[in-house]
């Protein structure tokens, strides 16, 4: 019986293509790279290899990774995202308290994209963050009034339930964005 050899035209198979590997000093096996195991190069055993389960089981976890974000997203990436969405939060006057379900909601609606995947912003990160931001901000705003002139405009109020509030503006120019 004539010894069977490896046929490079399994390398172009639309089936085995993306499994099937020669197998060095030996045309009579081959190598499966998704199994990583040898056969003998035989058409019905090769046949048999690409229907087993566990080839096809193999082969659908490496197309995708179970629970497994596409490489590629950077940390930076996912805290980038996490700072915005805190400060969104508090540019537009949003209870904190919604971050919890507003998480929940861009993984549920971005099911494609691994940032949404990764985010873990809940109320604590994010109340942290805001405080953070505020600090710098802060920072920002005492060197903006040290070196600029500016106008301060107080008012003061006690609410219905005799809560004294004391609102202070500064108004000045930002030499920086260049606006007031
Ligand atoms: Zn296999």
């Amino acid at each position: 019986m004539p010894k069977r050899k490896f046929r490079d035209a399994w390398l172009h198979d639309e089936g085995f293509r993306e499994w099937i590997r020669k197998v060095d000093d030996d045309d009579s096996k081959a190598y499966c790279a998704v199994c990583e195991c040898t056969m003998v190069t035989e058409i019905t055993t090769i046949k048999r290899h690409q229907t087993c389960r566990r080839h096809t089981r193999a082969l659908a976890q490496r197309a995708a990774p179970a629970d497994q974000p596409p490489p590629g997203v950077r940390d930076d990436d996912v805290t980038r995202a996490e700072i915005k969405l805190a400060a969104f939060l508090a540019d537009y006057n949003i209870s904190i308290n919604t971050i919890d379900h507003l998480t929940l909601l861009l993984k549920d609606i971005f099911p494609d994209s691994a940032i949404a995947a990764k985010l873990s912003l809940k109320r604590t990160k994010a109340t942290r963050i805001l405080h953070d931001i505020s600090q710098i901000a802060q920072e920002q705003l005492h060197i903006s009034m040290r070196d600029n002139t500016f106008c301060i405009i107080i008012d003061e109020t006690t609410d219905i339930s005799t809560c004294k509030s004391c609102a202070v503006v500064v108004k000045l120019f930002n030499q920086v964005s260049g606006k007031i």
